[in-house]
């Protein structure tokens, strides 16, 4: 096993741990870890909540979601020689959740889970249909996932981080406030939010103190979004054997990673989307130097995915176009294609027995694939989700004989708004 240089005690909170991670972007959060290109070292990662949600059936810790306290990573983690310009290259060696017989109370490592978030409290993609919060637990088992909450389906993990990225120097950081604020200003009072404003409430810096936290914690930028420095991407294919090219901002590129997933579809549609858990990373950290102009990469992380995805042949697929539930048409929009799709696929899979809700969990956990499929026929895209049949213990598939009746079991746990 290689050197563990950020250690995390999952019976303990995240700022009780010896080494303390952050929970901002600010290019002043110390770097307390020092690695050198070539290093190969493991980093344990907590799961995005610190402990915060149960293994229950309750979706009242769902409700009640500390969001500013999100996401808690490990780092910033200083590569010698790295310098603002260079690429930072990341491969993930292995990646998955703490062993079983390490797990405290805080943990969540034989299992994981998925939420919804309510609308007043962050909202999700399809937050008109489920304004509600919702949770589902998922166990873990020789690599497969599988719910009491939602029953006959079960899939293989395709695990990966949801969370990687670099510093942001000083002025990016400031063209990151400046944008997200100009976007929160057209609506400032919208439920849910445009984006998340910095917010010094919950701000986990290292072990930065006094004035310094302060100002610290008043500029950080939250860490929802992705960005230029790679961040909360969610990409599903960043699996173990992946290579990841990241822009460097400031010197020793202070990488951080965290959310941990065990599974997630194509978009992270429930938000709290994945199969959210805690876990370990084995990283290779080496450097281009100057590859951000050699390659003309300075919009964002590129990367080379790994082969380690689970063998899926079969699918059934739903597509959306760019109409609204009202019937207003919409010119070429993606995002509104994509939800069509996937109520679509919700709006099949209820005929079988499912509730809504337990259609949807599966669409955020399960891996399915999203698609762009078309973006140019005007007025409408269209945009495809994909199920994987074989996820399924019964035959998904259409038929003469129509739909076969499942049991749903008791169903996912709510907390209403
Ligand atoms: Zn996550």
């Amino acid at each position: 096993m290689p050197e563990v240089v950020f250690p995390l005690d999952s019976r303990k909170k995240f700022t009780e741990q010896p080494i303390v991670g952050h929970n901002r972007w600010h290019p002043d959060v110390p770097a307390q870890v020092r690695v050198r290109p070539g290093d190969v070292f493991r980093v344990d990662c907590r799961e995005w909540f610190d402990g915060a949600i149960r293994n229950d059936d309750s979706a009242d810790d769902i409700l009640n979601a500390p969001l500013a306290s999100v996401h808690v990573l490990s780092g910033p983690i200083h590569v010698e020689g790295v310098e603002p310009g260079d690429l930072l290259i990341v491969d993930i060696v292995d990646v998955g959740p703490i062993p079983q017989e390490d797990s405290g109370p805080l943990a969540g490592q034989g299992w994981g889970y998925t939420g919804v978030f309510a609308t007043r409290n962050g909202g999700g993609f399809l937050t008109e249909q489920f304004p509600d919060a919702y949770k589902v637990i998922w166990d873990f088992q020789g690599g497969v996932a599988t719910s009491r909450h939602v029953p006959h389906v079960s899939f293989t993990g395709i695990v990966h981080p949801g969370l990687m990225g670099t510093a942001p120097s000083a002025e990016l950081l400031r063209t990151w406030n400046a944008r997200e604020q100009a976007l929160i200003d057209t609506d400032p009072h919208r439920v849910p939010a445009l984006a998340l404003p910095p917010n010094p409430d919950s701000a986990v810096l290292g072990n930065l103190t006094g004035a310094e936290f302060d100002r610290v914690a008043a500029e950080g930028a939250r860490t929802a979004p992705p960005r230029e420095n790679g961040g909360n991407q969610d990409i599903k294919n960043l699996t173990k054997g992946s290579r990841v090219f990241y822009p460097v901002f400031v010197d020793g590129a202070k990488l951080s990673m965290g959310d941990l997933h065990f599974s997630q579809g194509d978009g992270e549609i429930t938000f709290c989307g994945a199969i959210e858990m805690g876990g370990f990373m084995d990283v290779h950290v080496d450097v281009i130097k100057g590859g951000m102009s050699k390659y003309g990469v300075s919009e964002n992380a590129i990367f080379m995915p790994g082969r380690s995805d689970p063998q899926y042949s079969e699918w059934l697929a739903f597509s959306g176009t760019s109409v609204t539930l009202d019937g207003e048409q919409r010119y070429l929009d993606s995002h509104l294609s994509y939800q069509r799709a996937c109520m679509h696929a919700i709006d099949y899979l209820q005929q079988f027995g499912y509730s809504a809700i337990q259609a949807y969990m599966i669409l955020g956990a399960a891996p399915i694939e999203g698609r762009l499929s078309g973006v140019v026929d005007i007025p409408n895209s269209c945009s495809t989700v994909y199920l994987p049949t074989e996820i399924f213990d019964f035959d998904v598939r259409p038929g003469k004989d129509g739909p076969t009746a499942i049991d749903p079991g008791q169903g996912v746990p709510v907390a209403r708004a």
